[in-house]
C-alpha cells in the first residue's frame, strides 16, 4: 500500500480498494483521521518522550480522560497489546497473592480454547494453535484452558482456590468471530464474582465501538447509550485495550482496572520506557474524541445490521456461503469447503481485483471488518462487490 484515507487504501499501482481488515481493527477510525494526525503532528512539535522518570504535562491529562472514558478508577499505559495482555496478567497474578491469599508460585489464569492475546511467550503458553506454539517452548506455566462458550467448563476450572482470573475475549476475533451465546459473558462474570475471580476482558480487537457499543464485554446490553462501559453486572475487572486505542498510528495499550485491584502494583513494580509517551497521550486522547463526537459506535450497530441481513440473503442464495456471525461492524461469512481448503483464500484474492480487501481467518472464514467511518452508500458499494464476487466464484 501506499496511502490511506478512510475507509480506502491505495497501492503502488494506483488501484483504490475498501479496506475491510482495518489493521484487524486497529484503524476503526479510517485511515490517516485528519483530528488524530493533527493530535500527534502538533504534539510532536513540543514533546515526544520524557520516561516517566519524570512528568510530563499530558500523561496526567490521559490518564484522567481514558479513565473517565472508561469508567475505572486506573489506566496502566502501554504499547503493543500484547504487553497489556501481560501486564493484565501481572496485575491478576499479584492481585491473587496479595489481595486473594493464593500460595506462592501457586496461581492460575483460566484462559480459552482458540483464543488469540498476542505473541509473547506467556501469552502463547495460553495459545492452543501448533503455527503460534511449535518449537517455541519451554512454556510458561499456570496457564488452564477450557472451551470457550461453555459456562460448565468454566464452573469446574473455578472450582479451584488457586484461580486468579478468568482472561476471555467477549467475542474471538482472530479464531474467526466466533460470537458467544447471549449470556455468556454475563453468566461468567457472575461465575467468577462467586469465586472471587477476576474477570478480564481482551477487548484489544473488539473494543472501542468495533461491535456497536463502546465496548463488547457488554455482551447482549441494549443501552441507548453506546459509550456505555458496562453495568456492573458484566463490567470486567480488567479491561485491555490496544490497536484502535491509537486509531492505527502507533502502539498504544492500556490495561484498566479499579483501586482495589491496581493498587498492588507499587512503584517499580512494573514499567515500560514508552508507556504513556506524550505522543501516545495526545494520539490516543484524539482517537477516543473521533470515536465519541463522530458515533462511530451508533454508526456501527447500523452498518452492521445492514451488512449482516445483506449477507444473509447470499447464504440464502449461494451454497458457497453457510453462515454470517458477528456483532456491529465485525463479521465473518463461513464458506461451504473443508478448513485446509484454498477457497476462502482465493475468493479474498477474486475481492481484491474487484476493489475489496479482506482476509481468512482461520481457514474457510472471511472477516469483513472495516473502518467504522463507513457511510451507508458506500457499503452498499462494498455489499455489491462481495455479491458480484461470490457470483462469479459460484458460476
Ligand atoms: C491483536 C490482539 C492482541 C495483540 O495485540 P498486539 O498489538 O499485536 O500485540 C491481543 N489480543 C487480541 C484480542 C488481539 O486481537
Amino acid at each position: 500500500m501506499l496511502l490511506g484515507e478512510g475507509v480506502f487504501v491505495w497501492d503502488v499501482e494506483g488501484n483504490k480498494y475498501f479496506d475491510f481488515l482495518s489493521a484487524y481493527s486497529a484503524v476503526n477510525q479510517g485511515h490517516c483521521h485528519p483530528t488524530i494526525i493533527g493530535a500527534l503532528n502538533s504534539q510532536a512539535e513540543k514533546l515526544t518522550l520524557t520516561s516517566r522518570a519524570f512528568y510530563n504535562d499530558i500523561l496526567g491529562r490521559y490518564e484522567k480522560f481514558v479513565t473517565d472514558f472508561f469508567k475505572f478508577d486506573r489506566v496502566l499505559p502501554m504499547n503493543t497489546g500484547a504487553e497489556a495482555v501481560e501486564t493484565a496478567i501481572k496485575l491478576a497474578r499479584k492481585w491473587g497473592y496479595e489481595k486473594k491469599g493464593i500460595p506462592a508460585n501457586k496461581a492460575k489464569i483460566i484462559v480459552c480454547q482458540n483464543n488469540f492475546h498476542g505473541r509473547t511467550i506467556t501469552i502463547i503458553s495460553a495459545s492452543n494453535d501448533p503455527v503460534a506454539t511449535e518449537n517455541f517452548g519451554p512454556f510458561t506455566p499456570g496457564i488452564v484452558s477450557i472451551r470457550y462458550n461453555d459456562l460448565n467448563a468454566l464452573r469446574e476450572a473455578l472450582d479451584d482456590a488457586h484461580v486468579a482470573a478468568f482472561l476471555v475475549e467477549p467475542i474471538q476475533g482472530e479464531a474467526g468471530v466466533y460470537t458467544p451465546d447471549p449470556d455468556y459473558l454475563k453468566e461468567a462474570h457472575a461465575l467468577c464474582k462467586a469465586k472471587n475471580v477476576l474477570f478480564i476482558a481482551d477487548e484489544v480487537q473488539t473494543g472501542i465501538a468495533r461491535t456497536g457499543r463502546l465496548l463488547a464485554s457488554c455482551g447482549n446490553c441494549q443501552c441507548a447509550d453506546k459509550l456505555c462501559s458496562g453495568t456492573p453486572d458484566v463490567k470486567p475487572d480488567i479491561l485491555i485495550l490496544g490497536k484502535a486505542l491509537s486509531g492505527g498510528v502507533f502502539p498504544v495499550s492500556a490495561v484498566l482496572a479499579n483501586n482495589e485491584i491496581m493498587e498492588v502494583i507499587r512503584p517499580g513494580n512494573h514499567g515500560s520506557t514508552f508507556g504513556g509517551n506524550p505522543l501516545a497521550c495526545a494520539v490516543a486522547i484524539a482517537a477516543l474524541e473521533v470515536v465519541r463526537d463522530e458515533g462511530l459506535a451508533e454508526n456501527a450497530e447500523i452498518l452492521g445490521e445492514i451488512f449482516r441481513n445483506e449477507m444473509e440473503k447470499l447464504e440464502r442464495e449461494f451454497d458457497l456461503i453457510t453462515l454470517v456471525r458477528g456483532k456491529g461492524l465485525l463479521n465473518a461469512i463461513v464458506i461451504n469447503d473443508t478448513e485446509d481448503s484454498s477457497t476462502a483464500w482465493d475468493i479474498c484474492i477474486a475481492l481484491k481485483d474487484n476493489g475489496l480487501l479482506a482476509k481468512p481467518t482461520h481457514g474457510n472464514i472471511i472477516r469483513f471488518a472495516p473502518p467504522l467511518v463507513m457511510m451507508e452508500e458506500q457499503l452498499h458499494e462494498c455489499i455489491a462487490i462481495i455479491r458480484k464476487t461470490i457470483n462469479e466464484f459460484q458460476a
